[in-house]
């Protein structure tokens, strides 16, 4: 039986470090299941915070001070997601396997190329 063999795909725009990202170029946001957890987390937390801080009539600013100190001692926390490796501390939740909302570990894999293949754009 003749086995086919794939070219790399180190040279496709949709490859990050051994994921694919094509779905979600396709359909961006689309798969709930790409997202990184603990960005998913944290907008459940923010969805909650609303909901309180109108039912309990606040302004604007001080629901936005209220957030800023919530956020930022939600920073200093555990991120509670094992995989985490420490990355761009100025995107939370600081992790280097994140890509916006998207969770690299979270892809699936990229096993040479595929018909999907699209060349790196030129600078
Ligand atoms: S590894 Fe990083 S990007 Fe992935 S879910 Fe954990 S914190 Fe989010
Ligand atoms: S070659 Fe195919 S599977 Fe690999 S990153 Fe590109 S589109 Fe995705």
């Amino acid at each position: 039986m003749t086995r086919l063999v794939r070219l790399p795909a180190g040279g496709c725009r949709h490859f990050v470090s051994g994921r694919c990202l094509y779905e979600e170029a396709l359909n961006p946001g689309y798969q709930t299941s790409y997202r990184c957890t603990v960005v998913l987390e944290l907008h459940g937390l923010y969805d909650g915070f609303l909901t309180r801080a109108e039912a309990f009539g606040l302004s604007e600013s001080t629901a936005a001070d209220l957030w800023e100190r919530r956020f930022l001692e939600l920073c200093r926390q555990d991120a509670g997601c094992q995989d985490r490796q420490p990355g761009d501390m100025n995107a939370f939740p600081g992790c280097a396997h994140c890509l916006g909302d998207v969770c690299v570990l979270r892809l699936p894999s990229c096993d040479g190329r595929c018909r999907n293949f699209s060349p790196q754009p030129r600078d």
